[in-house]
């Protein structure tokens, strides 16, 4: 199995040459034809699987093959992870993955002046990794608006749920347009995270690894 008989397009593939990514893993094997298809995605995914590359691989090249312009303090796509330190890993990963691409990406979390980020968001972005606390906060001083979504990624939804982040999620989710393509993964899929999967995928193609 090779990543571009999965249906990513050369800039890709080539850089994952660089990266000395021969094979892709399994839930990179189930999760990148479902999203290049468009497919809502529930994927049960420990660390260490490949599962950062297995949602932001096709979400780069979904972004990249349907280049629609990016409007002011607004973004195309959202991942939502639980902790600051996630997402740099998560935002470092997407810069690697997406060198090739003309995309613009930022990341965005608490604990840090809120200006400069106030201040990137204004010429719009291709993508957005952030923490749930600080989006809301982006959100409510106007910097950002969550309408033009089109993709939203949750990773490590379970440890978003035990950190407590249960209403932020349910006030993002309130102003995120209803027709979207929507990720989640999670370590473990409790009744909590179930019915969050419930509230927010349509018709998904489950993945277990
Ligand atoms: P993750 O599960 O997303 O935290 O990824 C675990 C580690 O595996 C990271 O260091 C990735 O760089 C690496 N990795 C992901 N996919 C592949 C692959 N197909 N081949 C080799 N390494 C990979």
């Amino acid at each position: 199995m090779s990543f571009s008989s999965l249906g990513l397009i050369d800039p890709i593939t080539r850089t994952l040459a660089t990266l000395a990514y021969t094979e892709p893993t399994p839930v990179q094997t189930q999760a990148i034809p479902a999203v290049l298809a468009g497919r809502d995605v529930m994927a049960a995914a420990q660390t260490g699987t490949g599962k950062t590359a297995g949602f932001a691989l096709p979400v780069l090249q979904r972004l990249t093959m349907e280049a629609t312009r990016v409007a002011s303090n607004s973004t195309r796509a959202l991942v939502l992870v639980p902790t600051r330190e996630l997402a740099e890993q998560v935002h470092a990963s997407f810069k690697a993955y997406g060198a090739g691409l003309p995309l613009r990406t930022m990341v965005a979390y608490g604990g840090v002046s809120i200006n400069p980020q106030m201040m990137r968001l204004r010429k719009g972005l291709d993508l957005l990794v952030a923490t749930p606390g600080r989006l809301l906060d982006l959100q409510r001083q106007n910097a950002l608006k969550l309408n033009g979504v089109q993709m939203l990624v949750l990773d490590e939804a379970d440890r978003m749920l035990d950190l407590g982040f249960s209403r932020e999620l349910d006030q993002v989710f309130a102003a995120l347009p209803p027709l979207r393509q929507t990720l989640l993964f999670s370590a473990t899929f409790s009744d909590p995270i179930r019915a969050l999967a419930d509230k927010l995928l349509k018709d998904p193609v489950s993945i277990e690894t």
